[in-house]
């Protein structure tokens, strides 16, 4: 973070003559940072985003402006609760007041710029972003869930092989509440098409979350509060390619979410050329991580594993995975690969699975076999890249 003097006599919240400007520090991973008010303007206007503000820095701003401090309750509920786009829908507040708000404030929302259904149910979102671009979030229906699927970043740095996601490289982390509204987005799908609750929230959308930690957290803060949509942590999973440092950082911050692992391979060699990630973060050092996480939180891990023609589809891979997940409880999604226009990778034969399916479980290790869904639209698992 770095804090840069504003050229203005007063910061457009009204806060002394200081406007802090921010700018993401390494990997946005929240190590490290100090900052205690951000004021994020829109690009277009030059009005802040008045969801940049937390509840206490609102209580601030209405006394600053010689209102009522429960006002910033009353704002922060249609904000975040109710998810309202418009200060005109604000009822409780009065029209002065409202008149106030718009004078310095914008609501920046995500807009849903393209939907497509699959013939299973599937909702693929392309969602715009406050500055245009755009980032995809799924709706997955099955008998006994309807679970979001949520972008953490616009593209991606990470360059996994199999994904059609690293070819957008990354541009940006999402804000809080841009994560935020592609949950809220998919809650409001759920109830339309299928009158049926969201329960479950995955983040394995576009990007690395833990790349983006500070904002993912804080979103998930949002989503499980009451005083958000009150979900349940429990209902949470995040899915990391394995940034060591960051999964223990997790442990440290004692999360009550989910852990999840793409693995695909428990050899180094083979991991290293699917996900160069595991050049710097080995399996052994993800080892490392995982033991940590095991022992603070006590909460076992999901790994997420396609099996590739070919590639990790022998014996020796499926005894190494076997292995691997010896170092703390786990289990295994067996995940349906979604091939990439011209990409070099194939599922599996069935045989191979069953070979997986038959090692696994011989080494008392829960595995399940995951059909992709949304083929039809590009949103099953590493096709996300901005097709529609
Ligand atoms: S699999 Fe995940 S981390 Fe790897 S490139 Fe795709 S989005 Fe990034």
């Amino acid at each position: 973070m770095i804090f840069l003097r504003s050229s203005k006599k007063k910061c457009h919240v009204g806060f002394n003559a200081r406007v802090i400007l921010r700018i993401p520090s390494f990997f946005n991973s929240g190590l490290g940072d100090s900052i205690f008010y951000i004021c994020r303007m829109n690009s277009t206007v030059d009005k802040t985003d008045i969801r940049a503000l937390n509840k206490a820095q609102l209580k601030e701003w209405f006394v600053a402006h010689n209102e009522k401090p429960f006002r910033a309750q009353q704002v922060y509920e249609w904000l975040w609760q109710k998810s309202l786009k418009n200060f005109d829908d604000m009822t409780n507040i009065s029209l002065p007041l409202r008149n106030l708000l718009k004078s310095h404030f914008v609501i920046n929302h995500i807009k849903v710029d393209d939907m497509q259904r699959s013939e299973d149910g599937t909702i693929k979102n392309a969602v715009k972003l406050h500055d245009g671009r755009i980032v995809e979030s799924v709706l997955i229906p099955t008998d006994k869930r309807i679970t979001a699927c949520i972008s953490s970043q616009v593209g991606c740095s990470l360059d996994c092989t199999f994904c059609a996601t690293a070819r957008l490289k990354r541009m940006r982390n999402l804000n809080p509440d841009e994560i935020y509204d592609q949950v809220v987005t998919i809650k409001q799908q759920a109830d339309e098409f299928f009158n049926r609750p969201l329960t479950n929230i995955v983040f394995m959308g576009m990007g690395e979350p833990l790349l983006n930690y500070k904002n993912v957290l804080e979103a998930i803060g949002k989503i499980t509060h009451d005083e958000g949509l009150g979900m349940s942590a429990k209902r949470i999973t995040l899915s990391t390619v394995g940034v060591t440092k960051l999964i223990k950082k997790l442990a440290d911050d004692e999360v009550k979410f989910n852990l999840a692992v793409s693995l695909h391979s428990a050899i180094d060699e083979k991991r290293s050329k699917l996900m160069p990630i595991n050049e710097t973060n080995t399996l052994d050092e993800l080892a490392d991580a995982l033991r940590y996480w095991y022992s603070k939180t006590k909460r076992k891990v999901t790994y997420e594993y396609v099996v590739w023609e070919g590639i990790n589809d022998k014996r020796e891979d499926a005894e190494a995975l076997a292995k691997f997940c010896q170092i703390i409880p786990s289990k295994v999604n067996l995940i349906e690969y979604n091939p990439i226009d011209d990409g070099p990778y194939q599922q599996a034969s069935p045989a191979a699975i069953a070979l997986y399916e038959r090692i696994l479980g011989a080494h008392d290790v829960v595995v399940n076999v995951r059909r992709s869904r949304g083929k039809d639209i590009d949103a099953a698992c590493g096709q996300l890249a901005n097709k529609s």
